[in-house]
């Protein structure tokens, strides 16, 4: 049995904490409008159980035990006619079952944007016959009452998440249903594989059309092409989704905070002459051509002074050691030092971009030693922004390999659906050989029947618990 209750009604801030214009409450399940009948008084006095789905109206949210309570207590708004406490004031939206977002009634209550005003509202609405909502629930209730797969249900995740708009999209199509849409078109060749394979197992002597060794083959083989080009879109997938992790590195003051500054366009790390002013890592996510960069500036000491530096030191070798691409940074107004060519040593097992700093300046740095150690080399001037365009190029141009057209559409970006389709390919490889050696064909349909279970933990037709919690967990509350 399912851990889940899922009969009793919930309610969470739908929207996020600080001063904003709206604030959201959301309610969800059956008693979502009587408990609106209780708060909630329209200006036509009508009760939100009367409202037609997708209706909104306007009114006050009210403390119900106001009438015969102490007036004057916690009141937001006093009404001077009355001893109701107006808390406050709102428009109220009813979707009901079950065409909502949890396919069950839903009230949500536009309220002002104050903690305060939010905050009162949610403990009125829980205080009147509901609880607090999990992280998610709301969209894990979607899933559980079969509004959306589990498929789509991650990907509402992705689009909270979405740090670029490539990212956006790609969460968007799967929430439209384009990765569930295609694994669907897939199972159901599969279990029109398997019948026929049962039928002919269960009745082996009689003569039953419709199996051919090598029609049923080629069938597979179709799966597996179909299988290979999801995931040939899975690396851009999961680069669009996750990004990419790039190092800022060099010796202090050839100017790492001002070339991340130059990536941000704004001022946001500081830019001092002194050497070691960025005592720390910095890390910012930036766009660059629809990929979310992880950029991270690093503290660039060298030989450590003190304890703190020596952390300094550690934390940026660890950002190294994850990163997926560093850049290396020169001043070309110096020449190189002993601290340049440590630096160099020590990255080189790493996919580098050298980059030579202050073109504006004079150039005495010994460029061809660099030419010599780097495949790739760009002058810049972080200072005066000057290539700071062709780095940025450069660096997508690396991401994308030149190998991966940016118009083909990602189907799959989650890890966990890239290893269900990875082991359905697998299992579809070994029906085709079991197929090919005329082993038994029971030895088939466990193959089949094992990756159709691969396929339905993508879309949710088979979850365990910890799967949902570990999923759902990472959502918002109110979401
Ligand atoms: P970091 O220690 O590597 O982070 O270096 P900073 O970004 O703090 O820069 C050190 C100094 O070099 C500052 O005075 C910057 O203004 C200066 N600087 C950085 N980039 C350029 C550049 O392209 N041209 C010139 N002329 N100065 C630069």
């Amino acid at each position: 049995m399912l851990r889940y209750d899922i009969n009793d009604t919930i309610a969470a801030i739908a929207t996020g904490v600080g001063e904003s214009g709206i604030g959201i409450v959301r309610i969800s399940g059956k008693d979502a409008l009587s408990i609106a009948d209780r708060i909630f008084v329209s200006k036509d006095k009508k009760r939100p159980s009367s409202f037609k789905t997708y209706t909104t109206h306007y009114g006050f949210i009210i403390d119900p035990r106001s009438s015969i309570l102490d007036p004057g207590k916690k009141s937001s708004i006093q009404h001077p006619a009355s001893s109701i406490q107006y808390v406050d004031e709102v428009i109220l939206t009813v979707m009901r079952a079950p065409k909502s977002y949890t396919k069950e009634d839903i009230v949500e209550i536009n309220c002002h944007g104050g903690i305060v005003a939010l905050r009162r509202v949610l403990d009125l609405v829980l205080e009147n016959g509901c609880r607090l909502a999990e992280p998610g629930e709301f969209t894990k209730r979607a899933f559980l009452n079969g509004r959306i797969d589990l498929a789509q249900a991650e990907a509402v995740l992705d689009i909270i998440r979405a740090k670029t708009d490539s990212a956006l999209k790609v969460s968007v199509e799967q929430l439209r249903g384009a990765l569930s849409g295609q694994i669907n078109k897939i199972r159901k060749v599969l279990l029109d594989i398997l019948s026929v394979l049962e039928v002919n197992i269960d009745f082996p002597e009689e003569e039953i059309s419709g199996i051919s060794s090598k029609g049923t083959t080629q069938k597979l083989g179709a799966i597996n092409d179909e299988l290979k080009d999801i995931l040939d879109t899975s690396r851009q997938g999961r680069i669009f989704r996750e990004g990419i992790n790039v190092v800022i590195c060099g010796k202090p003051n050839v100017g790492k905070s001002s070339l991340l500054n130059a990536l941000l366009r704004q001022e946001r790390s500081i830019v001092t002459p002194i050497p070691g002013t960025t005592r720390d890592t910095i890390e910012e996510i930036i766009d660059i051509k629809g990929i979310p960069i992880r950029i991270v500036d690093t503290a660039g000491i060298i030989e450590p002074r003190d304890l703190i530096e020596k952390k300094a030191v550690q934390r940026s070798k660890r950002y190294v050691d994850l990163a997926d691409l560093v850049i290396l940074l020169f001043d070309g107004s110096r020449r190189l030092t002993r601290e340049d060519g440590v630096l160099m040593r020590k990255i080189k097992r790493k996919h580098t971009l050298a980059i030579i700093n202050k073109i504006d300046l004079k150039q005495k740095i010994e460029e061809d030693k660099i030419q010599r150690r780097f495949s790739r080399v760009i002058n810049i001037s972080a200072k005066k922004l000057k290539n700071i365009d062709l780095l940025e190029s450069t660096v997508a141009d690396l991401v994308y390999n030149g190998k991966i057209s940016r118009s083909e559409p990602v189907m799959v970006s989650n890890l966990r659906h890239i290893e269900a389709i990875k082991r359905t390919q697998k299992l579809i490889a070994e029906a085709v050989d079991s197929l090919d050696n005329k082993l038994s064909l029971e030895f088939v349909a466990q193959d089949i029947k094992d990756a159709l279970g691969h396929l339905d933990d993508i879309l949710g037709k088979r979850f365990s618990e910890d799967l949902l919690d570990k999923i759902f967990s990472e959502f918002c509350i109110g979401k």
